[in-house]
């Protein structure tokens, strides 16, 4: 027998410690619920979980809530993703005179909770995708769902240094378009020696007094041509091959050098710059994944028509299945896209 309770309908299966659970945790999605009279327990079975509270995630939320979905959204391990770690945004739009990503974020969560999303905290550890209703697992926590948005985003890889972390959105950023405006007239370092870096370089000196390309060796991952054009550009500097000691100055709570040290020569210098730009890679989180859906070498998820994964029912969207634009608008633009095709998965597909 199901029973549908807002938005979610709950199946029942044979009791046990489950009626613990329910009577000390209380009724919420995503426990054994107990039926006192056949003494069953009842899985919360979801419309649609979303995986994510990014930009993607938030958007989908918005829109799977305006449809009556009732989402669930689990937050992982950065709730708000990417933009919260960030200072200014100046490109989303709507926004004139630029908007803080903490509080984007924050208006984006707000406006999905005011159509029914609800939210839980928890990373995801395992899915299992062979058969409908999902089984999403989060630690202890175990759900079902009859649809599933994958919003998990990429999480830019950093060289590991204290200072770097303290001072990302203060001077250290991960983004070139994002951030490149902010250093008009700037003297500012590009840290990495693959093609993104190259073309962080060639993008940043459009905006930079100077761009200096400190890599730890003198050959380059890049491709050729990037790796030459980036030397023709008068504006761009090679420093190598040296590391990051670190970078100053936490204290004033911006960048005003960096400390570098030449792996040949183990000598130490001071580079003056007021930002760092970190371009050696992002990592998609899609761990959980593997074997599961398809993916390109880099880990990227693979969609089609939309946001369709190659399982029916599985929808990804935002930086997890983009590796080439990754700006906001594009995440909450694929968001949406996301949840339509799971609106329209679900009208096709009312029952298990
Ligand atoms: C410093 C910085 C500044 C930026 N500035 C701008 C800007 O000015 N303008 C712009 O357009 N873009 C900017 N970006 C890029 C923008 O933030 C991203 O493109 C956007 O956040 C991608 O959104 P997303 O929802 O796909 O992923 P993310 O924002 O990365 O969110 C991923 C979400 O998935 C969750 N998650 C991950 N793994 C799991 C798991 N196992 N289980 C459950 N949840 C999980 C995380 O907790 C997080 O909530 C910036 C990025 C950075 C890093």
């Amino acid at each position: 027998m199901a029973v549908e309770k807002e938005g979610c309908d709950f199946r029942e299966a044979p009791a046990s410690a489950g009626m613990l659970n329910f009577l000390f945790h209380g009724l919420h999605r995503g426990v054994m619920l107990v039926n006192l009279i056949t003494g069953r327990e009842k899985i919360a079975l979801n419309n649609v979980i979303i995986i994510g509270s990014g930009c993607a995630g938030l958007t989908s939320a918005i829109y799977a809530g305006r449809a009556n979905l009732k989402p669930l959204v689990i937050d992982g391990l950065e709730p708000g993703g990417q933009l919260a770690l960030t200072t200014m945004v100046e490109n989303f739009p709507g926004f004139p005179d630029g908007i803080l990503g903490p509080e984007l974020i924050e208006n984006m969560r707000k406006q999905a909770q005011r159509f029914g999303a609800e939210f839980k905290s928890g990373a995801i550890t395992d899915v299992d995708l062979s058969k409908r209703p999902f089984k999403i697992t989060a630690g202890n926590e175990t759900y079902e769902t009859l649809s599933l948005i994958i919003a998990s985003g990429a999480t830019a890889r950093l060289i590991g240094l204290e200072s770097e972390r303290k001072l990302i959105g203060y001077g250290v950023s991960t983004c070139a378009t994002c951030d490149g405006y902010f250093f008009r007239n700037k003297d500012i370092a590009v840290v990495g020696g693959g093609d993104s870096a190259m073309e962080e370089a060639n993008f940043l000196s459009r905006f930079a007094n100077k761009v200096y390309l400190v890599h730890r060796r003198s050959e380059f991952r890049a491709s050729k041509i990037m790796v030459d054009r980036a030397r023709a550009n008068e504006k761009i500097q090679f420093v190598t091959p040296v590391v990051v000691e670190d970078i100053r100055d936490v204290s004033k709570g911006g960048v005003e050098k960096m400390i570098l040290r030449n792996t040949q020569t183990k000598a130490v210098s001071e580079l003056p710059v007021e930002g760092v730009f970190v371009a050696i890679g992002h990592e998609p989180n899609t761990k959980v994944f593997r074997g599961k859906l398809d993916m390109d070498e880099n880990g990227y998820l693979l969609t089609h028509h939309g946001s369709q994964t190659k399982v029916p029912g599985v929808f990804a969207a935002g930086d997890v299945q983009d590796h080439h634009y990754r700006q906001a608008v594009t995440a909450a633009g694929s968001g949406c896209m996301a949840a339509i095709d799971a609106e329209k998965f679900l009208e096709a597909h009312p029952g298990l």
